[in-house]
């Protein structure tokens, strides 16, 4: 009897028993894959300078994903460039240490005083890529806080095991683009620190194929105010947001005509998310008066709230910025009356005890368009030495806040493959096509998270060929899940926590 019931059990248990070393592989690769987890411990990690590889990278574009990009090349190569158009970013008000003095303001940034939420994610690399992210934020007046931005999603606030973490609670810096975009820039083109990066004023305009290898390209042209200048290249990237520009530039270099033209490698849908944003500021004998505020703070961010779709378009949400800033946000997917004024917005967020520190603020009306994702891992015949991070390959709904993240795992996909390659000082041919294929597999959690959230939306235009439809099995998971995350025992980490999606 003993025996059958051993015997029972040890069928029982030897297909788990097998299936347990799968399921921990599957768990790697999918790790590996589709975050950044298994990447960190090489960001950060330089060649010595006789093994970094010979000649320039022309980084096109110096707002995140080419500050990042930056950062990442001076590890491995001998030199680095940024050409970025708005001339100011090179002169000291772009770099300024409380960035909220600056004179001048970003002309080809249009959220650059709008709310701006950092992810976990984007605060991990930070502090792999700059050893003293912690003491330069201070001097930026920006706190480093746990990634909790208290969210209500779907109408259930969810529960955060800050007890259960404590100290080892993820933490992430709360500034506003201004001040995140103002320090990474700081940070990189520290002289001292990277000397072998700089940057200057200028457009690019095209790039020229190397007559040598046509499979590479040779140099970039750049318009400057002094004319046009060629600067040799071993690698270019395009960080040009949503200008998108390095497609034109390849396409007229010869690059991705045919048989895949980019263009049919590209999707997009419109989550026609609209939104306004205002900024306060909020000194301590205002702040003082609320005690709720202090005490929200003390475990990350204030509020956001984004409701149950079948009830509400509608969100918003309060951040803390750098300094005594906070940002206020109203939005929702389809058409709405969105508030123009501070009174406006205290009718439209009733919910939210908040008092009236106005002394001054900035407001902004933004109408944002559609999301898109260029699939460059799909095209045949692209530069071997020509790659694109950032809002030049794919834009999300910034409602999610998942831009600067999207960036980062761009910035990491390049230090991968250029760590895979630390023994060799030259291009290989399939470089550029091992980054997209590194990339797009982080990507694709952020791209399909979104996605799948803005289909519960009836006023948002699905991508060609499919319809609202499409994800609703996951949908309605993750709806169950919302409810079980506002009940004890469930977190909100997934929501924010290494390169997964919301
Ligand atoms: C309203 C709004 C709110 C957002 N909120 C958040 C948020 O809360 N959190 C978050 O993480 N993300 C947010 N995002 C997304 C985030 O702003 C973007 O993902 C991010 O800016 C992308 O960075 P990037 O460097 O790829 O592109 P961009 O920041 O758009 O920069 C592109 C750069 O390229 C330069 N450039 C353009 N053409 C050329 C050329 N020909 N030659 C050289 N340089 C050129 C431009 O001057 C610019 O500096 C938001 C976006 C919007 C629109």
């Amino acid at each position: 009897m003993s025996l059958s019931l051993t015997l029972v059990a040890t069928l029982l248990l030897a297909p788990l028993l097998l299936l347990h070393p799968t399921i921990r592989l599957l768990r790697y690769h999918l790790l590996k894959k589709e975050t950044a987890m298994l990447d960190w411990a090489l960001m950060g990690k330089a060649r010595e300078e006789k093994n970094k590889i010979p000649g320039t990278v022309v980084i096109c574009g110096g707002s995140l994903a080419g500050l990042l990009a930056a950062r990442v090349c001076h590890d491995h190569f001998e030199r680095v460039v940024i050409v970025e158009p708005e001339a100011w970013l090179s002169t000291d008000d772009g770099t300024q240490v409380e960035s909220w003095k600056q004179k001048n303001k970003r002309a080809r940034v249009a959220q650059y005083t709008s709310l701006h939420g950092n992810l976990a994610p984007i605060t991990d690399g930070l502090l792999r890529l700059f050893p003293d992210l912690e003491k330069e934020c201070h001097r930026s007046e920006i706190r480093f806080m746990p990634a909790d931005f208290k969210l209500t999603f779907g109408g259930h606030k969810f529960l955060v095991p800050h007890d259960e973490f404590g100290a080892s609670f993820p933490r992430t810096i709360r500034a506003g683009r201004q001040g995140t975009e103002t320090l990474i820039r700081r940070l990189t083109l520290n002289t001292k620190e990277y000397p072998n990066i700089s940057q200057i004023p200028g457009i690019v305009i095209g790039v020229q194929v190397d007559s040598k290898n046509p499979k590479f390209l040779e140099s970039v042209q750049v318009q400057t105010e002094a004319g046009l200048k060629e600067i040799k290249a071993s690698l270019v990237i395009d960080c040009t947001g949503p200008a998108r520009a390095g497609q034109e530039w390849i396409r007229s270099a010869g690059f991705t005509v045919t048989p895949k033209a980019l263009d049919k490698l590209t999707v997009s849908y419109d989550p026609r998310v609209r939104y306004s944003s205002f900024i306060f500021r909020m000194p301590p004998e205002v702040s003082d008066k609320v005690p709720e505020y202090g005490n929200e703070l003390a475990t990350g961010g204030l509020f956001v709230y984004k409701g149950d779709p079948s009830i509400t378009q509608t969100y918003c949400g309060v951040m803390k910025l750098e300094s005594d800033f906070v940002s206020v946000v109203c939005g929702a997917w389809g058409p709405a009356e969105l508030p123009d004024s501070a009174e406006g917005i205290r009718d439209y967020l009733k919910s939210l005890k908040f008092s009236t520190p106005i002394p001054e603020w900035i407001w902004k009306f933004t109408d944002l368009s559609s999301s898109y994702w260029t699939h460059f891992e799909l095209a045949s015949d692209l530069p071997a030495n020509w790659i694109a991070l950032g809002d030049s390959v794919s834009r999300v709904n910034p409602v999610f806040g998942q831009g600067g993240t999207k960036a980062m795992m761009g910035a990491v996909s390049l230090n991968t493959v250029l760590q895979e390659l630390h023994t060799s000082k030259k291009i290989p041919e399939d470089f550029s096509q091992r980054f997209f294929n590194i990339q797009a597999g982080k990507l694709k959690p952020l791209w399909a998270g979104n996605k799948m959230a803005d289909y519960s939306y009836k006023t948002t235009t699905p991508e060609q060929g499919e319809t609202l439809e499409t994800g609703a099995y996951l949908r309605w998971y993750t709806h169950k899940l919302e409810t079980l995350a506002a009940k004890a025992g469930f977190s909100n980490f997934s929501c924010h926590y290494p390169g997964s999606s919301s």
